[in-house]
């Protein structure tokens, strides 16, 4: 199977890729169903959780209160961690966390690693770190090991594979399998199963994300739908899990607000299958997991967003709900937004970690039609952060063409000007408005304009102005 560019790299042109993605056959099929699978799920749990707004404001107002203290809950958590036997590790940005990661490794002569799905591991690059230092990473969730294989990056936050049909992943597993496969889903998850639980035994290393850090007690904990991560943080001798500083809650008591909504804004279950609280290495009494325990915690630019107007993007608890909403995720799917995050909380959380300047098509890769927002568990108000980084791509004067200020400072020229303006808009509307009266859309526009018209038909004018409308119907 041979795939673009793009599904396998990032830092690329957003509007190239987006238009790569719309001519593929296949993907668009995927995407065409995500709003009636994930999307309905989702729109489903909430219309049938009596109480989600009140769990949901409180998880809201949690994240709100615990960024506040940052400091002195990730202090707590340090602490904690200290006190059962763990080993806590700060790192300044991705570079220094893969350091400590392969320190660690180095220290005990690991040469192999199992890995289950983790965000925070993709944004530092740590898979390839790690072989560059000569150590074997073996994805252990489904999906991430099936990109693994096809040199894919992941196309969703929660389904990692979400691009690709059964036949793909059939011909993707094939290449690896001895024995030629066949396209029944119960047979590939069989097969990777096999494949997967050698690994899990030969490996020295189990390296997890964490979806959540309790401060109080020091436990970190992991949510899926698949056992890998608790094969990976019990069978290996030693455990490393990777987190960012915004994912410390400072109780136990606060989980149950966040197990609650999360599953259902993910896939529309009421809780996840496997939710795993991890509290470091293996006690005396215990009879199965690492004895050694290693929490990396990842800074990489959150401090400085912390601090920022764009503050809330650090709410998000990574579950996708924004992606399938987003009528523009919809259409590109995830690999076009060119970062690790994809959809519209990727078109925050790309630019502020990979840079404005590579990624400034993505502030204005949404309608800003507020999908998202009503989506998100934790009711982060994307369209206004994705308003705020238009309004500093702006300030900065970073990719605004000349065209795109012309047409605004003659826009606005012409607000100025009432007999104008009320000139174009009657023009307008008596030219193009008959367009409206046959068919209703135009097919297409001129110049700079023709983007609109590129994959998509654009409503045309109403032959009556607004105005005019008004002045009849008080006449
Ligand atoms: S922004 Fe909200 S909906 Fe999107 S991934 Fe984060 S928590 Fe989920």
């Amino acid at each position: 199977m041979t795939s673009p560019d793009y599904v396998r790299h990032e830092h690329h042109e957003f509007i190239d890729a987006s238009e790569q993605a719309l001519e593929n056959g296949t993907l668009q099929s995927i995407l065409g169903r995500l709003g009636d699978t994930l999307g309905a799920r989702n729109r489903e749990a909430w219309q049938a959780f009596d109480q989600s707004d009140q769990v949901r404001e409180r998880a809201r107002a949690i994240k709100d209160a615990t960024l506040a203290d940052l400091d002195q809950h990730l202090e707590t958590l340090e602490a904690s961690v200290l006190s059962r036997g763990g080993h806590v590790h700060w790192a300044a940005d991705g570079e220094a966390a893969c350091r400590a990661v392969l320190k660690v490794l180095q220290t005990h002569e690991a040469r192999m690693v199992v890995k289950s799905k983790s965000m925070t591991s993709e944004e530092i690059h740590l898979n390839k770190a790690l072989e560059q230092a000569g150590v074997e990473v073996v994805e252990t969730d489904f999906g991430e090991y099936i990109i693994q294989v096809a040199g894919h990056r992941p196309s969703h936050i929660v389904g990692p594979a979400l691009h690709m049909s059964s036949q793909d992943v059939t011909d993707v597993l094939n290449q690896v399998s001895e024995e030629p496969l066949s396209n029944d889903r119960v047979e590939l998850a069989a097969f990777a199963r096999r494949q997967l639980r050698s690994r899990f035994a030969a490996a020295d290393v189990g390296i997890t994300g964490v979806n959540f850090a309790i401060a109080e007690t020091g436990s970190i904990v992991l949510i899926s739908n698949e056992g890998n991560g608790r094969l990976t943080t019990s069978l290996p001798r030693i455990h490393i899990a990777i987190m960012g500083i915004e994912k410390v809650i400072p109780r136990l008591a606060d989980l149950p607000y966040f197990l609650k909504v999360l599953a259902r804004a993910a896939t529309g279950q009421k809780l996840s299958i496997y939710t795993s609280i991890v509290q470091g290495k293996r006690a005396p009494d215990e009879l199965d997991g690492a004895e050694e325990f290693h929490l990396i915690i990842l800074d990489n630019g959150r401090s400085q967003i912390l601090q920022s107007p764009l503050r809330e993007s650090l709410f998000c608890i990574r579950c996708g709900a924004c992606l399938n909403a987003c009528p523009v995720y919809r259409n590109v799917g995830g690999h076009a937004y060119g970062g690790v995050y994809a959809g519209p909380i990727g078109a925050v959380l790309t630019p502020l970690y990979g840079g404005l300047e590579d990624y400034h098509h993505l502030p204005h890769a949404s309608s800003l039609c507020g999908a998202c927002q009503a989506a998100c568990p934790v009711k982060i108000q994307i369209p206004d952060l994705l308003v705020k980084l238009r309004e500093q791509l702006h300030a900065s004067h970073v990719a605004t063409g000349r065209m795109e200020t012309l047409a605004y400072r003659s826009w606005a020229w012409m607000l100025r000007h009432p007999r104008i303006y009320r000139s174009v808009t009657w023009f307008i509307s008596r030219t193009l408005g008959r367009v409206k009266r046959r068919s209703g859309w135009l097919r297409r526009l001129p110049g700079q304009l023709g983007g609109w018209t590129r994959h998509r038909d654009f409503p045309a004018p109403a032959p009556l102005r607004f105005r005019d409308w008004w002045k009849e119907q008080n006449s």
